[in-house]
């Protein structure tokens, strides 16, 4: 290998290096062709994202085709909405399937065939042990496995018991096709595995016309086959998986043999990811739904107003391994702050207001105050803002009686108005209780823009809002949905133990700069100061809703800095 090879190994990783070696080796004809395959019974979360990412992005990286496949081989578990929201969820991270989606129920008869196959060369027979009986025979990882006593049963009778299968004459869990392999293999998974199961049940596709269903590993290197998939991507759950469905290949005749590759999944602390606990979570109305802003799935991710650029960087910067590990949710919420700190447009808002009356300022005059909308992004251009008399900061702006390192407004102090002017608090008007009505100022009409042509300092910036120009709204400050790194880690808890209590706070009566009322669902807007923010769909014309993305403290730079530090 020359220097130039040696170098650009260095940077692909371990499947592309796979692909390279193939291509150059000329197996597949110099084809790469890749599916993502979900299982339609859930909504896809960040772990799918990963694979999404990594089958769409190889198959565009060596010209070649991704499918869209849908393996949907239980007919018990799977739903219309499910497949609606995966084929969303996967458009809108930015990939297209073309005209390949494919659905595994379509191969139901080919799949058939090949059964039959089997079962003509002598390879699969019809195992009429109960379900307990087959787990009993199947031995552990340290004790061999025995024979059914079906095994040697003969091809005819074979033959006619698993037409009576098909035709439905045998009740559920009464009798398997299963592989004739070895019951003292080594791997458990080719312990004669159960190729064919009897589940009397309406497929949301295949209606009832059948009532045995492919196991996984007999369909799913079937399904690759027969699609011409070159590179099987998968998990590592079924590396032990895969001298199966390599056996399973081998048996047929004249069939398309793909090659399974299996990575690290991913794995994210403060969620949980099993589509079973997702579901659990909507189930009991622990979340809003399969889209809440706080679930780990694509499309809460998306109304929580995390970009797709974001979680397609996010995938791209974790990288791919061979070993399992946990990644810091904060790597993704850098990449979030990353990506909308270049796209999301400026505003101010007010979540908690406090008047500030400014009494040198003539009563019924606006000014347009011109800001910029991205300093990011030229482009992005800028607006006028109206500033009058009485304005909105937020309570936590003000102090009566600072402490030392408070530097915002207090009495006798000037600060900047963004855009606006400096002003300087002269007093304070409180009710009977002791509560803040309103802060008096002046202005410096010298300081228009809030520039100082003196070259004056302040300290402190604060945003704020016109009060008779501002549109009200309601606020859904969203945190992570765990208090804790694993809520898994502790097997003597309930994982539904963990969640956060203040994971969501709703915050009424905000003021907000005017001209978000034209804020449409899935615009991302920076409130100054304050946090990245989108407009969620719940939102009617008379109560603008916006979610709160992520706050502006980027905890993964600090830890960072940390790391460079030591
Ligand atoms: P189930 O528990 O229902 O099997 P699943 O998460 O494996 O859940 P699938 O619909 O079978 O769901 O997954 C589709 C594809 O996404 C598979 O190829 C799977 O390997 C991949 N995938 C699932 N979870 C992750 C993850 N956490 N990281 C990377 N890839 C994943
Ligand atoms: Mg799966």
């Amino acid at each position: 290998m020359n220097t130039t090879e040696a170098e650009k190994k260095e940077y692909l990783n371990f499947i592309h290096q796979i692909i390279e070696e193939d291509l150059k080796n000329g197996k597949h004809g110099g084809r790469v062709h890749t599916r993502f395959p979900p299982e339609p019974n859930g909504y896809l979360h960040i772990g799918h994202a990963k694979a999404i990412c990594l089958n769409f992005n190889t198959a565009e990286k060596y010209k070649g085709l991704c499918n869209l496949r849908f393996d949907d081989t239980n007919p018990a578990k799977e739903e219309e909405e499910y497949v609606t929201s995966i084929k969303e969820d996967v458009h809108w991270l930015g990939f297209d399937w073309g005209d390949r989606l494919y659905w595994a129920s379509d191969y139901f008869q080919q799949m058939y065939d090949f059964a039959i196959e089997m079962i003509r060369k002598g390879k699969a027979y019809v195992c009429d042990l109960t379900p307990d009986e087959i787990r009993e025979y199947r031995g552990t990882p340290t004790e061999k496995g025995k024979n059914s006593p079906f095994r040697d049963r003969s091809v005819e009778e074979n033959l006619i018991l698993f037409e009576k299968m098909k035709k439905g004459e045998f009740p559920n869990g009464s009798r398997t096709l299963r592989a004739k392999i070895d019951m003292s293999h080594p791997n458990m998974n080719m312990r004669d595995p159960i190729m064919y199961r009897i589940v009397h049940a309406t497929h949301h596709n295949t209606g009832d016309q059948w009532c045995v269903y492919p196991m996984y590993d007999w369909a799913h290197g079937l399904e690759d086959s027969i699609e011409g998939i070159t590179h099987s991507l998968c998990t590592l759950e079924f590396e032990d998986h895969r001298p199966l469905y390599d056996w399973f290949l081998d048996q047929l005749e004249g069939v398309h043999r793909p090659q399974q590759i299996e990575f690290a999944r991913l794995n994210l602390n403060f969620t949980v990811m099993s589509k079973r606990k997702l579901l659990e979570l909507v189930r009991l109305g622990l979340v809003k739904g399969w889209d809440d802003p706080r679930m780990p799935t694509i499309s809460g991710m998306r109304r929580r107003g995390f970009p797709a650029a974001a979680i397609r960087d996010f995938a791209d910067r974790i990288g791919l391994a061979k070993r399992e590990s946990t990644v810091d949710v904060a790597l993704l919420e850098f990449c979030v702050r990353e990506e909308l700190n270049r796209v999301a447009e400026r505003r101010m808002a007010v979540l908690n207001p406090v008047k500030v009356v400014i009494t040198n300022y003539p009563a019924g005059q606006v000014e347009m105050m011109e800001a910029v909308n991205n300093p990011e992004d030229e482009g992005a251009g800028t607006r006028q803002v109206p500033f009058s008399r009485e304005i909105y900061i937020e309570k936590d702006d003000f102090m009566e009686n600072p402490p030392k390192k408070f530097y915002r407004l207090a009495p006798g102090r000037e600060v900047r108005l963004r855009y606006a002017y400096l002003v300087t608090c002269t007093n304070v008007i409180k009710d009977e209780k002791g509560e803040i009505l309103e802060i008096h100022c002046t202005y410096d009409p010298e300081t228009r823009g809030g520039n100082t042509p003196d070259g004056r300092k302040v300290k402190t910036t604060l945003h704020w809002v016109s009060c008779d120009h501002a549109v009200q709204a309601t606020i859904r400050q969203y945190d992570r949905l765990f208090k804790v790194e694993n809520p898994l880690s502790d097997p003597e808890k309930d994982y539904k133990e963990f969640i956060h209590e203040h994971s969501l706070d709703i915050v009424e009566n905000c003021q907000l700069e005017p001209d978000l009322k034209n804020f449409k669902p899935g615009q991302f807007i920076q409130f100054e100061r304050l946090g990245y923010f989108i407009a969620d769909p719940d939102a009617t014309d008379d109560n603008l809703i916006f979610n709160r993305t992520i706050t502006l403290r980027d905890t993964w730079a600090k830890i960072q800095q940390q790391e460079n530090q030591k």
